[in-house]
C-alpha cells in the first residue's frame, strides 16, 4: 500500500520539509532560511520560535505540495544547539545558543583545569569544548536572569533542536529527545545510555529539565490539534536524530565498517563501528550512530575536516581562477595530473590526525609550467588528501577497515575529486541518486516505526546508486601522491602565526 512520510530536515540556516513516498521518492518539498544572529563576534544564537515557524511553515507547504495523508512524521536537526524555555508558557528564556558559538571557551577551560577531560572522554566519547550542549546550557542558567531559580523549581525545561521541535508539535505533551541527540549535549553517558549524574552536578545542571531519551525510531507522540498544522493533527512523530547520523542511516550504513562522508563547506565523516563501544578514539569522537531500540545503541567514529567546499568557494571567489563551482571539474580535467602541485588548505589550522592550530594553508611544487588547471587540480586533491587521512586515523581508531564508502554533500557532484578519493583510499565509493540523506535517514527512522517499511534490509533496497567510483590508481603511483601529501602537510604545520 501506498505511504508518505514527511522528514523535518532542520539545519543550521535553513529548515527543509520533504515527503517522501514509500518508495523513497520525493513528493514533495519546501524550504526557509532564519535569521542567523550575531550578538557579539564568536557568538551565534538563532531564535526557537523562528525555528519553530520556519518548521511549521515548509512542513505545511511540502505536506500540501504532496497532497497526501501523512502516515509519520521523521526530525533530522542540527546538533548541540541549545533551547531552554518555560515549562507552562512554552515561551523561549532565550535565544538558541548555536553550535557554532564560542561563548563558553572559558567555562571549558574551567572544566579541563578542574581535571573532567577523561571523564567526559569516558563517558560521553566528547572531548570538552564549548560546541557541545552542555556548557551552553550552564551559560543560560547562570546569565538569564531569574532562570537558575525557576530552573530549580522545575518550571524550565532543556532541549535540542529536536526535542524543541517534538514539544511543539505534540502541544507540549512530550519533552524528550533521541540518543543521538542526547549523545551531543556532553552530560549523556553513551554507554550506559542515561544522563550523568556526576556532569550534571559538576555543571550544576538540575537534571529535571533534561528531557527523556527515547530510540532514534520510536513513536515519540502525535501531532497536536492546533490551527496552525490542521493538516499534520494527529500524526505520530515517530524517528529524530542529529542530521550527521541521519545522513548515515539515509545512505543505510547499517553494518560496522560502513561509512559516509559528507563534502560540504566542510567535511563530516561518520564510520558505523557497530554495537560494541570503541572507547579509544585517539582525539576522534565516538558517538551513537543510532538507537532503534530502547536501552541498545550503535556506535560510531566522527571526525570533521574543516576546509573542504571552501576550498572551491575561495578558487572561486578570491583567486578567482573559476568562475563557478562546477567548472572546476572541467579545469581539473584539462590536464592529466597535477603537475607536481600540491595545496594543504590549512586555513584555520589541521585537526584529525596533525591537530595543529598554528599550521597555515601552502602550495608547493610551483614552477614556471604551472597552470590554473594544476592549480585547480591541486586544490580539488587536497580534499581527497584530507578525507584520506582522517579514515585512516578512523580505521586505525576503530580497528577495522572501512569496506564501504557512501558521499554525499555538493562537492560529491565533483567526478574528479571523487574518482581521486577512491584512488587514495583504495575503496569502493558509492554516490547515491538522492544526495538528500540527511532528509530520508529522518524519514527511514519516522517510517519504520509507523510501518510504512518492515526492516533495514528494505530501507537499504530503497537507496539508488547513481555511481560507483572504483579504484584505478597503480599502487605505486598512488603512494607517490600520498607520500608527496604528506610532506606537504609537514611543511605547513606549527608556523609562526603573527
Ligand atoms: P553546506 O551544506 O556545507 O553549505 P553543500 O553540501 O551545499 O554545503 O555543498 C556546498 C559546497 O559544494 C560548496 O563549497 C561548493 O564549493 C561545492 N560544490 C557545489 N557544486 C559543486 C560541483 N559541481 N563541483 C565541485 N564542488 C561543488
Amino acid at each position: 500500500m501506498d505511504a508518505w512520510v514527511l522528514a523535518l530536515d532542520q539545519g543550521t540556516t535553513s529548515s527543509r520539509a520533504i515527503v517522501f513516498d514509500n518508495k523513497g521518492r520525493i513528493a514533495g518539498n519546501d524550504q526557509r532560511g532564519f535569521r542567523q544572529i550575531y550578538p557579539q563576534p564568536g557568538w551565534v544564537e538563532h531564535d526557537p520560535m523562528e525555528i519553530w515557524q520556519s518548521v511549521i511553515a515548509t512542513a505545511n507547504a511540502a505536506a500540501n505540495a504532496a497532497g497526501k495523508r501523512i502516515s509519520a512524521i521523521g526530525i533530522a536537526n542540527q546538533r548541540e544547539t541549545t533551547v531552554v524555555w518555560d515549562r507552562k508558557t512554552g515561551a523561549p528564556v532565550s535565544n538558541a545558543i548555536v553550535w557554532q558559538c564560542r561563548r563558553t571557551a572559558d567555562i571549558c577551560e574551567q572544566l579541563i583545569a578542574a581535571g573532567l577531560s577523561d571523564y567526559v572522554t569516558q563517558k560521553t566519547g566528547l572531548l570538552i569544548d564549548a560546541y557541545f550542549s552542555a556548557t551552553k546550557l550552564k551559560w543560560i542558567l547562570d546569565n538569564i536572569p531569574g532562570v537558575r531559580q525557576r530552573a530549580k523549581n522545575g518550571d524550565i525545561l532543556f532541549g535540542t533542536v529536536d526535542s524543541w521541535l517534538i514539544w511543539k508539535l505534540t502541544g507540549g505533551k512530550v519533552h524528550a529527545t533521541d540518543y543521538t541527540n542526547a549523545a551531543r549535549t556532553m552530560l549523556f553517558d553513551i554507554y550506559a545510555l542515561k544522563w550523568d549524574e556526576h556532569l550534571c552536578h559538576a555543571l550544576e545542571i538540575p537534571m529535571h529539565m533534561l528531557p527523556e531519551v527515547m530510540p532514534s525510531s520510536g513513536i515519540f507522540g502525535n501531532v497536536t490539534d492546533s490551527a496552525e498544522l490542521r493538516t499534520l493533527a494527529g500524526v505520530p512523530v515517530a524517528g529524530a536524530a542529529g542530521d550527521q547520523q541521519a545522513a548515515l542511516f539515509g545512505q543505510a550504513c547499517f553494518e560496522s565498517g560502513m561509512a559516509k562522508c559528507t563534502y560540504g563547506t566542510g567535511c563530516f565523516a561518520v564510520m558505523n563501528t557497530g554495537p560494541l563501544p570503541k572507547k579509544n578514539a585517539d582525539r576522534l569522537l565516538v558517538t551513537i550512530a543510532c538507537g532503534l531500540q530502547k536501552g541498545k545503541a550503535e556506535y560510531a567514529l566522527e571526525g570533521s575536516i574543516f576546509n573542504a567546499g571552501s576550498v572551491i568557494q575561495w578558487l572561486r571567489d578570491d583567486l578567482r581562477l573559476i568562475g563557478s563551482a562546477p567548472e572546476i571539474d572541467i579545469l581539473a580535467a584539462s590536464v592529466p595530473d597535477n603537475g607536481g602541485v600540491y595545496f594543504v588548505p590549512a586555513f584555520t589550522g589541521l585537526g584529525a590526525p596533525y591537530w595543529d592550530m598554528y599550521a597555515r594553508g601552502t602550495m608547493l611544487g610551483l614552477t614556471r609550467g604551472t597552470k590554473r588547471a594544476h592549480i585547480a587540480r591541486a586544490v580539488l586533491e587536497s580534499i581527497a588528501y584530507q578525507v584520506t587521512d582522517l579514515l585512516t586515523a578512523m580505521q586505525k581508531a576503530s580497528g577495522s577497515q572501512i569496506f564501504k564508502l557512501r558521499v554525499d554533500g555538493g562537492a560529491s557532484a565533483s567526478d574528479v575529486l571523487m574518482q581521486f578519493q577512491a584512488d587514495m583510499l583504495r575503496t569502493d565509493l558509492d554516490r547515491p541518486v538522492n544526495v538528500e540523506t540527511t532528509a530520508l535517514g529522518a524519514a527511514f527512522l519516522a517510517g519504520l516505526a509507523a510501518g510504512v517499511w518492515k526492516n533495514k534490509e528494505e530501507l537499504a533496497e530503497l537507496r539508488q546508486c547513481d555511481r560507483i567510483f572504483v579504484p584505478n590508481m597503480d599502487t605505486h603511483m598512488r603512494d607517490a601522491y600520498y607520500a608527496q601529501w604528506q610532506r606537504a602537510v609537514a611543511r605547513s604545520l606549527d608556523w609562526e602565526v603573527h
